[in-house]
């Protein structure tokens, strides 16, 4: 015992032997044994796939941006494409929509016959309660200028307007509880975002209808993939007057105790690989807070181009990263890879 204690003591690290008495390895010989001591789980009730759907849009159109993925017209293949994928086991989608016309105010984003609204009632009415429908609340979809808020000319130059953007976001989140969301997702990083949707919800008696907020979301050039496919890039300007700098890693802490204050039940770090530092933070900070991160198209779309010119193993490195953003604290995935990793995680092929 003295020996061992002199060892320990020796080692500079307390409670641990040294070589060769602790051989690490010995937990690595066997893929079930290191699976029994792995530190982080991916399973596919933790992910969140994204859908996007087009009023007026005639069939399911392919995305050259995002391969493997599509924008649904409001009929039978969205209700068909979103049972397939309870049936995998991922139970959870962000909805995403576009209007076939849009104007300065985005109005179609809160009509309550939108294309987001008409999705959540197709869904609800073909497919029950059973999936678990979030949908963004933004206006940078709806919009001629393509700002997630409003523009307005200003000694300083054109500002987008906070107060009157949240106002915005309220009516449509109480549009989108009249739909039939579970949960509404504000992504347009105004001040205040959450508290106004919040008690807009409440006001209008959806006080069960839940925010996962988009608290720290990075200006990041790792969206681009996405603005094609929503064809929200904004027309002038760009979005760092409002979206996080990507060089700051506490303000996300800030950010993220607001939200939580203002009435958020799910907060989320956007984009997710680049940022595994921010998520660790905030889940050291809030353990108790759900944790979100949206591992954006960007990110996806690297690991599809790598893998087609045949410099990295697709699923492998996919894996590795999910796993990683799982690791680094974040409760829920929010990813593009959902429906391809819950395949492979249920035929068991982790190459771990
Ligand atoms: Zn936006």
């Amino acid at each position: 015992m003295v020996e061992a204690a002199q060892r320990f003591n020796s080692s500079g690290l307390w409670g641990l032997g040294s070589f060769p008495v602790v051989r690490p390895r010995r937990l690595r010989l066997h893929r079930y044994v290191r699976g029994l001591v792995a530190e982080a789980s991916l399973d596919p009730s933790r992910f969140i796939l994204p859908v996007f759907v087009e009023e007026g849009l005639k069939a399911p159109r392919p995305l050259a941006s995002l391969p493997g993925h599509m924008k649904y017209p409001l009929d039978g293949s969205l209700v068909e494409y979103v049972s397939k994928a309870l049936e995998e086991g991922v139970r959870a989608f962000l909805l995403f929509a576009s209007p076939s016309l849009r104007d300065f105010r985005g109005s179609k984003a809160w009509d309550p016959h939108g294309p987001a609204q008409e999705a959540v009632r197709l869904l609800r009415r073909e497919l029950g309660w059973e999936p678990v429908v979030f949908a963004d609340v933004c206006l940078c979809g709806y919009t001629e200028h393509g700002h997630c808020g409003y523009p307005r000319e200003t000694p300083r130059g054109v500002m987008i307007e906070n107060d009157a953007s949240i106002d915005a976001y309220a009516r449509t989140a109480v549009s989108l509880a009249e739909a039939g969301v579970d949960f509404v997702a504000p992504s347009g990083m105004m001040d205040g975002q959450v508290a106004a949707i919040r008690r807009a919800l409440d006001e209008a008696g959806y006080s069960e209808v839940g925010i996962m907020s988009y608290s720290a979301k990075y200006a990041s050039s790792f969206y681009g993939p996405f603005r094609d496919v929503m064809d929200s890039s904004p027309r002038f300007g760009d979005r760092r007057s409002y979206q996080m700098d990507p060089r700051n890693r506490m303000e996300a802490l800030k950010e993220v105790a607001l939200d939580l204050q203002e009435g958020a039940d799910i907060v989320m770090v956007k984009p997710a690989l680049s940022y595994l530092d921010v998520i660790s933070e905030i889940k050291k900070a809030f353990p108790w807070a759900p944790l979100a991160a949206y591992n954006v198209s960007g990110e996806y779309l690297m690991v599809k181009a790598a893998a087609e010119r045949g410099y990295v193993d697709h699923d492998s490195l996919m894996l590795e990263i999910l796993y990683s953003i799982r690791r680094a604290g974040a409760d829920i995935v929010i990813t593009y890879h959902a429906l391809e990793a819950a395949r492979l995680l249920r035929e068991g092929r982790v190459p771990f």
